[in-house]
C-alpha cells in the first residue's frame, strides 16, 4: 500500500508571537530552538503565508484524482483547537478550504471522463461523545455502524444525498452546519469536541449500449472519499476540564489515540502481513476502516500554531503526525 502522506501547516501569527515563537522552521524541518531533541521532519511543512489551495494541490488532489479512478481516500486535518483544522477544511469567507475545492475538482473531473456514468451521494455527519448524528438529518441521532456481505461496514440511517453538481453540496454542507448551531451558546467550543466526517460516495460505469451490460468491463466501480475535520487534540487533563467536559477530552483523547496507533499500523505495512489493526476499537476509525486500508490513499495535514503558549501542544501534535510516517 501507499504510505501515508504527512504534511504540517501552521497558522498565521501575531507579531509578537511570531517575535517570541521558539519554533524554527527550515525546509521540511520543525525544531525547537532552545531543545535540540525536539526535532521533525515530515513531507512537507506550510508557512503561515501559504494559501490552502496550494495544501490542496499538492498534498490531497492526487487523492480526489485517484477516487475517480476507483480507489478509497480519506483526508484528516488534525490539530488542537483554534490551530487552523477548520479553516483548512471548509475555508472561510476568504478562501476556500479542502472539501470545496475537492468538491469541485471531483465534478470537473466526471465531466471529463466522458466514457463512463457517475452517480454521487454525499454524507456528512459528526461522532461527538463517541456518538453517530448525521449532519443532514438533525433527528438522525445515535446512529449506529453496522456490517454486511453487500454492503460492507456503513452507518445505518445515515442520509446519502445524491448529487450532481459542486453548488448543490455546498448547499447541503450550510444546512448541515446550521443545524448544529441549535442550542449551543458556544459553537467553536461544541465543534472543537467532535469529528466531522464529509463523505462522498462515487460510483461509476462505463457507457454504452445494454447488449453489451453483461460484459465484465461493465462493472461499476464504486469508491469513498472522506474529508475529516477531528476535534481539538488538547489534553483534557492539562486544560483543567470537569465533568461533561472531562467525559467529552477523555472520548477524544481515546478516539484519536486509537487513531493514531491505526495510522501508525498501516504506515508500517502490519495489514498487509496479516497483523492486527484496532479499527474497532474507536467509532471513528470502525467507519473509516474501508478508506484507510487496503488500497487507499491517506494524507494527514497536521494544524499547528507556533505561539510560545501552545509549544507543549504543538510538539505533541508534531509527535502525532510523524508516528504516521
Ligand atoms: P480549529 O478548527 O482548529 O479550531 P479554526 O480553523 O477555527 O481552528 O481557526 C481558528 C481561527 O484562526 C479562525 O478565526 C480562522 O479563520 C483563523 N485561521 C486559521 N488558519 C488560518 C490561516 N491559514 N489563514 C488565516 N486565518 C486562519
Ligand atoms: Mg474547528
Amino acid at each position: 500500500m501507499e504510505r501515508i502522506h504527512v504534511a504540517v501547516r501552521s497558522r498565521p501569527l501575531s507579531a509578537e508571537d511570531a517575535r517570541s515563537s521558539p519554533w524554527r522552521i527550515s525546509g521540511n524541518t520543525i525544531a525547537h530552538s532552545a531543545q535540540s531533541s525536539i526535532r521533525f521532519e515530515f513531507d512537507r511543512i506550510f508557512g503561515q503565508e501559504c494559501r490552502t489551495a496550494e495544501v490542496y494541490e499538492t498534498r490531497t488532489k492526487h487523492i480526489v484524482d485517484s477516487v475517480i479512478r476507483g480507489f478509497n481516500g480519506t483526508v484528516f486535518a488534525y490539530g488542537q483547537t483554534n490551530s487552523g483544522k477548520t479553516y483548512t477544511m471548509r475555508g472561510s469567507a476568504n478562501e476556500p478550504g479542502i472539501i470545496p475545492l475537492a468538491v469541485h475538482d471531483l465534478f470537473q473531473c466526471i465531466e471529463e471522463h466522458m466514457d463512463r456514468e457517475f452517480l454521487v451521494r454525499m454524507s456528512y455527519m459528526e461522532i461527538y461523545n463517541e456518538e453517530i448524528n448525521d449532519l443532514l438529518v438533525p433527528e438522525h441521532r445515535k446512529l449506529q455502524i453496522h456490517e454486511s456481505s453487500e454492503k460492507g461496514i456503513f452507518v445505518a440511517g445515515l442520509r446519502e444525498e445524491i448529487v450532481t453538481c459542486a453548488e448543490q453540496v455546498m448547499d447541503f454542507m450550510s444546512f448541515g452546519e446550521s443545524h448544529r448551531h441549535i442550542g449551543e451558546t458556544n459553537m467553536n467550543l461544541y465543534s472543537s469536541r467532535s469529528h466531522t466526517i464529509f463523505r462522498m460516495v462515487i460510483e461509476s460505469r462505463e457507457k454504452g449500449d445494454d447488449n453489451e451490460a453483461e460484459d465484465s468491463c461493465d462493472a461499476v466501480r464504486v469508491s469513498v472519499l472522506n474529508l475529516v475535520d477531528l476535534a481539538g487534540s488538547e489534553r483534557a487533563a492539562k486544560t483543567g476540564a470537569e465533568g461533561v467536559r472531562l467525559k467529552e477530552g477523555s472520548h477524544i483523547n481515546k478516539s484519536l489515540m486509537i487513531l493514531g496507533t491505526v495510522i501508525k499500523k498501516l504506515s508500517e505495512g502490519i495489514e498487509g502481513q496479516g497483523g492486527h489493526v484496532p479499527y474497532r476499537d474507536s467509532k471513528l476509525t470502525r467507519i473509516l476502516q474501508p478508506a484507510l486500508g487496503g488500497n487507499s490513499n491517506t494524507a494527514i495535514i497536521c494544524n499547528i500554531t507556533l505561539a510560545q503558549v501552545h509549544a507543549d501542544e504543538t510538539k505533541s501534535s508534531l509527535q502525532f503526525a510523524s508516528r504516521a510516517l
